[in-house]
């Protein structure tokens, strides 16, 4: 926790949040708890092969943008997944085979159409990958690692990669709550304009795109302080009180069950939805 001044001149505390910590609290108190709080930290479900997927296309990205544009190429771009290729999580040799394949041509045809020196949708110059945030935003210290910061025309633009089933619509990407809060932390971090925040879904080569205004970045503040004050609040109850750990933080049982890496610490999750198959959720 970090301290500024309030309103009324006391010390008023800013809590370090990033967007995967809210969104799990606004989820599910219990699974906030097990992965943040109780320490030591409780075992985790295996490797997911979604995730396995995402983490080599993220990383072959990574790669080939840190190159100059003249350097870059789809078959570069291949070859970094090859390098980076993993197969946990994965249901057999030949499956991870497929989607080794799907990924190479997913990364090649991006990598064709926004990165080369003539690409039809040119990325903008890249001033940022992986790059960590951490800034002061409201009552709130707003940290995350935003996969690509673009400078187009001067302004910065926030760049998500997607790897999964869902194709991304601009209701999804104005609704995301993880790139408005990355572009508060940019104008506060690069001191730059930054309005347009960006979904690019590998599997479709699709691209969502939403310029966020000053009322809605509000709205997202708002929304990110609401839950980071109430997360604040349910940690320092439980340090005073440990054994009130099942009513501060109740499950949420549903749906989500099925995929909750710690499920097996949590008997109505496990009532409430088989668990899925590791490779469950790779896009078709
Ligand atoms: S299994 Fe469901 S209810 Fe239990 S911690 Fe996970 S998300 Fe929450």
């Amino acid at each position: 926790m970090s301290m500024q001044l309030g309103l009324d001149g006391m010390p008023a505390r800013l809590v370090r949040v990033t967007p995967s910590r809210l969104a799990t609290w606004e989820d599910c108190r219990r699974r906030y708890r097990l992965t943040y709080l109780d320490r030591p930290a409780p075992p985790r479900g295996g490797p997911r092969a979604a995730s396995t997927l995402g983490a080599v296309v993220h990383n072959a990205l990574h790669a080939v943008f840190g190159e100059p544009p003249a350097r870059r190429s789809p078959a570069r771009a291949a070859a970094e997944v090859d390098r980076r290729w993993s197969d946990e999580g994965f249901r057999d040799d030949a499956q991870a085979a497929v989607y080794r394949e799907r990924a190479r041509g997913w990364v090649s045809d991006y990598v064709e159409r926004h990165a080369v020196a003539d690409a039809p949708e040119p990325a903008g110059e890249t001033v940022g990958r992986e790059r960590w945030l951490s800034a002061p935003v409201g009552t709130i210290v707003a940290e995350g690692r935003a996969d690509r910061l673009d400078d187009r025309d001067g302004e910065i633009v926030v760049v998500d990669y997607k790897t999964g089933r869902r194709v991304p619509d601009r209701d999804d990407v104005a609704r995301a709550p993880a790139l408005a809060l990355y572009a508060l932390a940019v104008r506060r971090v690069l001191r730059r304009p930054c309005r347009r925040v960006e979904l690019h879904h590998l599997p479709s080569g699709t691209v969502a795109a939403a310029d966020h205004d000053e009322d809605t970045l509000a709205a997202h503040r708002a929304r990110a302080e609401a839950s980071a004050a109430g997360l604040a609040e349910a940690a320092d109850a439980l340090e005073a009180a440990p054994g009130r750990a099942e009513a501060l933080f109740p499950p949420a049982p549903g749906p989500r069950c099925a995929a909750c890496d710690v499920r097996r610490h949590c008997p109505e999750g496990r009532a409430a939805a088989p668990p899925d198959a590791a490779w469950a959720g790779l896009a078709p």
